[in-house]
Order: structure tokens, then C-alpha cells, then sequence
């Protein structure tokens, strides 16, 4: 999965430096990717950000979360409301 979204965004930055379109001469054209839909995973290697069972790993705010361990293997990471403040850090 690394390689085919490897792949996607290479294709990505390829558009955001431009391509060099003939109409009435030659222009470079910019393309960015404005809107998509991924999987947590994917949106994580997209946007080149930590994925959201690592610390640090919500988009929507700063906070480190915590670790729960379920079992001596298994583990959840969780970001638990902070009432006086919620935004985090
Ligand atoms: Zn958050």
C-alpha cells in the first residue's frame, strides 16, 4: 500500500510543480489537490502526518493521548476529552 500511495503522490507533486501545456505557446499549469477521501491510513501518509493510533496523531488538535493497554499485546490509543481545554495545547 506504501508504494501505490508512494506512487499517488508522487504523481501529486509532479502536478504541483506544473506541466508545461501548449495552448497559443507554451504555459506551465499548477494542480493541487484540493478535496479527496482516504482511509485513516492513507490520509495520515497523504498528509504526511502521524497515523491516528500514534501520539500526536488527531488532525483536529495538538494533544499527545494516551496509550490504553487492553490486553498485554493489544493496545488503543485514545485522545480523552480535556474539559478545560478541549482545543489541546
Ligand atoms: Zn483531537
Amino acid at each position: 500500500m506504501d508504494n501505490l500511495l508512494g506512487l499517488k503522490k508522487n504523481d501529486l507533486l509532479k502536478l504541483e510543480y506544473g506541466l508545461s501545456i501548449n495552448i497559443d505557446g507554451y504555459q506551465n499549469y499548477k494542480f493541487f489537490l484540493m478535496a479527496a477521501v482516504f482511509d485513516k491510513t492513507a490520509r495520515a501518509a497523504v498528509l504526511n502526518l502521524i497515523n491516528s493510533y500514534g501520539y500526536f496523531g488527531c488532525i483536529k488538535c495538538y494533544q499527545k493521548g494516551q496509550r490504553l493497554m487492553l490486553t498485554k499485546t493489544s493496545s488503543k490509543h485514545t485522545y480523552p476529552y480535556i474539559k478545560n481545554n478541549p482545543d489541546g495545547p
